[in-house]
């Protein structure tokens, strides 16, 4: 069956990927973003499709319009966006989250909710099950995503259980790929482009702390066969399990990229978790899922990506 697609947040990384999924699929897709930290030109290849509709909107407000798949991805995911006007952040996964899910009510759709591995904190748990509660600062400077995340979390699961409104809801381990913005600010971007830039290498703390960094076409095909998946609602970890040190991932980045750039080190942010890797038992056993490409591999095309960028400007 075809489907009609809403993808808030589509113009952004993964969202603009999820588009280009979905109409590679046959499907139509209805893409939704305020451009705040998405790009038209993520998606201008789309423009001219037929099944493809781009609406300038912002999520805290009401929208009204038919679809039967709704993927709810709109809000920024790096540190430096979302803090950047914290209350914003907020509305947006909060409002946002009610306006999908009044939406899906309304016209019976199923919603699919961008949770995130944020929503364990800096963990106490090591690797990450979907059981564990989180160890959040209700009050640090990544409040307003995590806690912003852990809200969306409850209202997909109380329209659930109050109104029978058909939820999937999957958290997100670190995921990284082409189009990612040269000024995102997540780890991965950051380092790319420092080393393709003979720029020093920021390094925040020591560089002891894990992250499990996962390619976004594993990502994207564990999103979509959550959303395919019959009678199952999650929460779901995807991710990719390999862990590595942020000194490991650096020393990646400037062997691949035959860079020059020197390690420098700056303070740790406030809060910043010191491990996390996800435990993806239940997303093998419930979508028969589980990332391939391996971070070395990922990183290639992603390199190549940034490199053809830094040259056009
Ligand atoms: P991104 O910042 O590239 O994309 C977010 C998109 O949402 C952008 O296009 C942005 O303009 C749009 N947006 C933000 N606020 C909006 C609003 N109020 N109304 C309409 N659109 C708005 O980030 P991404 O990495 O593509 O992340 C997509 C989703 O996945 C986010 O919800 C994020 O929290 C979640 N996620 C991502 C990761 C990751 O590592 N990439 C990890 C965990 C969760
Ligand atoms: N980090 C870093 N240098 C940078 C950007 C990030 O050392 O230039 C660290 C950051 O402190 C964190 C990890 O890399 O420990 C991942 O950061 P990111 O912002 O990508 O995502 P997070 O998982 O913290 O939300």
């Amino acid at each position: 069956m075809s489907h009609v697609n809403l993808v808030t947040g589509g113009a952004g990384f993964l969202g603009s990927h999820l588009c280009e999924r979905l109409l590679a699929r046959g499907e139509e897709v209805l893409c939704m973003d305020n451009f705040f930290t998405g790009r038209k030109e993520n998606i201008k290849h789309l423009l001219g499709n037929p099944s493809f509709e781009l609406i300038r909107h912002d999520v805290t407000e009401p929208f009204f319009l038919e679809a039967d798949r709704i993927y709810n991805l709109a809000c920024p995911a790096s540190p430096v966006h979302y803090q950047h006007n914290p209350v914003k952040t907020i509305k947006t996964n909060v409002m946002g989250a009610l306006n999908c899910l009044g939406l899906a009510k309304r016209v019976r759709a199923r919603v699919l909710q961008a949770s995130t591995s944020e929503i364990y904190g800096d963990p106490e748990i090591h690797p990450q099950v979907e059981s564990y509660w989180g160890n959040v600062n209700p009050i640090g400077p990544r409040s307003c995503y995590d806690e912003g995340k852990r809200v969306a979390e409850s209202l997909f699961f109380d329209y659930f259980q109050q109104n029978k409104v058909d939820i999937r809801v999957i958290r997100i381990f670190n995921t990284y790929g082409p189009r990612m913005l040269i000024n995102d600010g997540r780890v991965v971007s950051n380092f790319v482009v420092q080393a393709l830039r003979g720029e020093p290498i920021t390094i925040y703390g020591d560089g002891s702390q894990t992250r499990s960094f996962c390619y976004y076409s594993d990502l994207l095909e564990g999103m979509i066969r959550m959303m395919d998946c019959e009678g199952f609602n999650g929460p779901v970890n995807i991710g990719n399990p390999g862990e590595f040190t942020i000194l490991e991932l650096a020393e990646a980045i400037i062997q691949i990229t035959g860079s020059k750039s020197k390690i420098e080190r700056k303070p740790l942010p406030q809060n910043d978790p010191t491990r996390r890797k996800p435990d993806i038992s239940l997303a093998k056993e419930k979508l028969g899922w589980e990332p391939s490409v391996p971070l070395h591999e990922g990183l290639k095309p992603t390199i190549a990506y940034f490199d053809g960028l830094l040259k056009a400007l």
